[in-house]
């Protein structure tokens, strides 16, 4: 591990939170009282919470004081007049539609561009994404790369949309039945997987060939960028703020989680450059977030998220990003954890289906994997294998994804080096003894979203 290949913070520390270590006896009676679901669990009991890098990010000393600059007004805020400027610039979108988060944003288009009984179409599913999906009648189809799908596979772009299964699903359904391809940069639960600038644009030919949107989920686009611009050839040169704003010249429009690449805690957004959409989308936003001009936000957040897109783009920042999050990966991998490869762009998955051969799919080792490494070092992850992926809504059976994993996600601007160190020296210190990781079953199961708030006890 060459330790030059992995750059210091871009940043001086100006404001600091104590974190506490609780002991084993405690932590033990922690994940029992949680039900062994990683979210149940409170942050007080937690040393290092790699739970979610969502809304978890640690703000610069402008977007604070872009807090103290919010104009509250019901109507008309200057700051939604700088978040709006902001995105036009950088994602070249004509039209944005203010949300509380990414899934206020999936909400709206779910309702305003899918009809009944069409088809969905994306690169893997996500959580919050097919819900809305499913609830406005879509029917999803993941046309990923099978790759994706292969956990130990070390290929460039495993978040490719697969353009043969795309066209044969038009010519089989017809274009008309196909809502909009959904195209995640990066792809959350493929393992933050990127996508290429060649598969975009060759997406974009061939929903033009057949008049179909695109809709991206831009929620971590420019960690996607950053890829790009690393291994994709011809982008050597360009720049992050270039890159992002060609990669949605192919797109229609996209729902944003500005909890992840925004740099901001809360808050989100619709973009598109139909005007009947956008005309829809206004009054639509009205009923489930607010305002136009605000749509769940403050105006102090919308100002955050504005300073803090512009940030999310400096090289220095993406790419000490990127190669944090792979200094963890690299350091389990050379200490032969079985994990997601390539390493991807906000989180490191641990493999549960190689870290746990001695459970079956249905006794939940992911889950149990993401408790036990609580109960041994206070380290916080999640559970993104067959409990986050629930049940068929037509037959009631669990959907029995081929990863099944725990996903360790590195909060932005948050944590050091170091941290990463106390966090790779735990996962090794459970695989030596994985063996004593029981497996689980559901004492309570909620109907949607069940990994939220899942009660679990041991086998
Ligand atoms: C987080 C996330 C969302 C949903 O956004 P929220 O802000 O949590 O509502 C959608 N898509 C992806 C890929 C995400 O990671």
């Amino acid at each position: 591990m060459n330790l030059n290949e992995y750059p210091a913070e871009p940043f001086r520390i100006k404001a600091v939170e104590t974190v506490k270590m609780i002991s084993r006896e405690e932590r033990e009676k922690v994940v029992k009282e949680a039900g062994y679901n990683t979210f149940l669990i409170n942050s007080e009991d937690v040393y290092i919470d790699l739970l979610t890098d969502s809304g978890t990010n640690a703000m610069s000393d402008k977007q604070w004081a872009g807090m103290m600059m919010g104009d509250e007004a019901y109507a008309g805020s200057r700051n939604f007049h700088h978040l709006e400027a902001t995105v036009r610039e950088l994602f070249g979108f004509k039209h944005i539609v203010p949300t509380h988060q990414g899934r206020g944003a999936e909400n709206l288009l779910s309702q305003i561009a899918i009809k009944p009984g069409q088809y969905v179409p994306g690169n893997m599913y996500f959580t919050t994404t097919r819900y809305h999906q499913e609830r406005n009648g879509g029917i999803f189809v993941d046309i990923i790369r099978d790759e994706a799908h292969d956990a130990g596979l070390d290929i460039p772009f495993k978040g490719n949309i697969d353009l043969n299964k795309l066209e044969k699903l038009i010519e089989e359904k017809g274009a008309e039945n196909i809502a909009y391809v959904c195209l995640a940069v990066t792809v959350n639960l493929a393992g933050g997987q990127p996508v290429s600038m060649e598969n975009m644009r060759a997406v974009r030919a061939l929903t033009n060939k057949y008049g179909i949107k695109v809709f991206y989920d831009a929620t971590r686009c420019v960690e996607n960028a950053y890829y790009i611009k690393e291994q994709e050839k011809g982008f050597a040169d360009k720049s992050i703020k270039d890159i992002v704003h060609e990669m949605f010249s192919y797109a229609d429009g996209c729902t944003m989680s500005g909890k992840k690449d925004c740099l901001v805690n809360i808050g989100g957004f619709l973009c598109m450059n139909d005007e009947e959409l956008f005309a829809t989308a206004k009054e639509l936003v009205v009923v489930y977030e607010g305002m136009p001009s605000y749509g769940g936000m403050a105006g102090r957040d919308m100002e955050a998220m504005a300073i803090g897109l512009r940030e999310s783009m400096q090289f220095e920042y993406i790419e000490h990003r990127i190669k944090q999050v792979r200094y963890l990966g690299e350091k389990l991998k050379a200490a032969g954890i079985p994990i997601i490869e390539p390493i991807g762009g906000h989180a490191v998955f641990l493999d549960a289906r190689r870290f746990c051969p001695h459970l079956t799919q249905d006794q939940f080792p992911a889950q149990s994997l993401a408790a036990n490494l609580y109960v041994e070092s206070g380290v916080r992850s999640m559970e993104r294998g067959i409990v986050s992926a629930g049940r068929d809504k037509a037959t009631g059976k669990n959907h029995a994804p081929k990863l099944e994993t725990v996903r360790l996600t590195i909060p932005r601007r948050v944590y050091t080096y170091r941290h990463m160190d106390v966090v790779a020296d735990a996962v090794i210190k459970l695989y030596a003894h994985k063996e004593q990781i029981k497996g689980l079953r559901f004492v309570y199961e909620p109907k949607q979203l069940r990994f939220f708030t899942a009660r679990f006890e041991e086998i």
